[in-house]
């Protein structure tokens, strides 16, 4: 009899166990990557030909999704960016989000990531090492093109990317990816991983995310305060190694001493801007000047906190006024899509942006810019030329 109800016990415990691992994660993504319209098609013709679509921040690599399956929650899976006619996205790693995540004041003390991790099943190193769970991420994305039988790869260099934009001309069902960091935290205040994520592909960071950190203070962090003496060695030595430096969620302070202390250009992943959409998350006209001012890249976003507004018209007015502050060279689309947010829809619904953009008045030309010529140009010149 004892045995039996241990049996039992042991049972629903492996059972309560499995529904865990399997439908946690999932309802978690479904949850927090939401789409609110379904996409309803648009003027596809026109969007078609567009040569080279891009984004810049997406942070897909931190669920649990079969890249290869079309999905109906989420915004990006490789069939997804196939439809979307997609040639380019930034693939991002969320490393470290404080419990309570909000754009005005966020310590350092929680790690939901690390819960995600274990209910997730990755290694368990990355439950406990932030630089590990990063590194599997970035695994991950290289995995993924080992997987694709050449239909996705990922980009580390100006020559690597020449090679893509020519090998698309003859085939645009092929997409390609490039790594970047949501944080700099994940370097774990040791200067020397910083060739480390570069060997892992790394090519932008970001150098803070939700709260302060050894290098950088953020924009919702508890002091907000500027590079620490240790954060600008990062930026000194992310300039000579040609890593870019975004400058997405980095405090005022942080985005004036990076101006002071590098000269090349830098960019802003994604945001939303002050003059369109007032609030501590988004860039004031005096910091987008100056990025205007070195060439650099303002990527714009879809979500409500960007561009106080949830369609693709309120991204295309923020795209806008940048364009008109400092010039439709430099405006991207920074969509943090599966950044835990709700969209208007996802990555088959960018044709809506390309119309929205026309009816601000862009013309087709500048419309090309905008929706990913602006990040191949800016990319053919700022990588690492091999
Ligand atoms: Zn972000």
């Amino acid at each position: 009899m004892v045995k039996k109800i241990r049996n039992v016990i042991i049972t629903l415990i492996l059972v309560a166990l499995a529904i865990f691992f399997i439908f946690v994660p999932t309802s978690i993504d479904k949850s927090m990557n939401k789409v609110t319209s379904v996409y309803d098609g648009g003027n596809l013709a026109l969007y078609n030909t567009l040569p080279f679509v891009a984004d810049l921040h997406c942070d897909m690599l931190l669920w649990d999704r079969d890249f290869f399956k079309e999905h109906h929650y989420g915004h990006v899976d490789l069939p997804r960016m196939k439809k979307a006619n997609m040639a380019f996205q930034v693939f991002t790693v969320v490393s470290k989000t404080p419990r309570g995540i909000n754009i005005e004041q966020n310590d350092d003390d929680t790690d939901q990531i690390a819960l995600l991790s274990f209910a997730q099943l990755r290694p368990p190193t990355s439950w406990f090492s932030i630089k590990s769970r990063a590194l599997h991420q970035c695994r991950q994305l290289h995995q993924f093109a080992e997987a694709s039988n050449g239909d996705f790869r990922v980009i580390t260099s100006q020559n690597e990317l020449r090679q893509f934009i020519s090998d698309r001309k003859e085939n645009f069902i092929l997409s390609a990816g490039m790594l970047g960091l949501e944080g700099a935290h994940c370097l774990e205040g040791d200067i020397n991983n910083l060739q480390t994520f570069y060997d892992a592909g790394v090519r932008y960071i970001g150098l803070a995310h939700f709260f302060d950190n050894e290098w950088a203070g953020s924009a919702h962090g508890m002091k907000k305060g500027g590079l620490t003496d240790l954060g600008k060695k990062l930026v000194t030595k992310m300039e000579e190694m040609n890593i870019i430096i975004d400058l997405a969620h980095s405090s005022p302070q942080t985005i004036d001493e990076v101006f002071a202390l590098t000269s090349k250009p830098v960019i802003i992943s994604h945001t939303g801007v002050k003059g369109m959409c007032d609030n501590q998350r988004n860039l004031s006209d005096k910091h987008l000047e100056e990025i205007g001012r070195r060439k650099g890249l303002v990527g714009i976003g879809l979500w409500s906190t960007a561009v106080c507004g949830s369609d693709a018209t309120a991204t295309a007015k923020s795209i806008r006024y940048v364009a008109d502050k400092i010039g439709v060279d430099k405006v991207a689309l920074g969509s943090d899509f599966d950044g835990a947010l709700t969209t208007h829809f996802d990555v088959t619904g960018l044709t809506l942006i390309m119309e929205a953009l026309i009816a601000e008045g862009f013309s087709v030309d500048e419309t090309e810019l905008i929706m990913g010529g602006n990040v191949r140009n800016f990319l053919l010149k700022n990588l690492p030329v091999n």
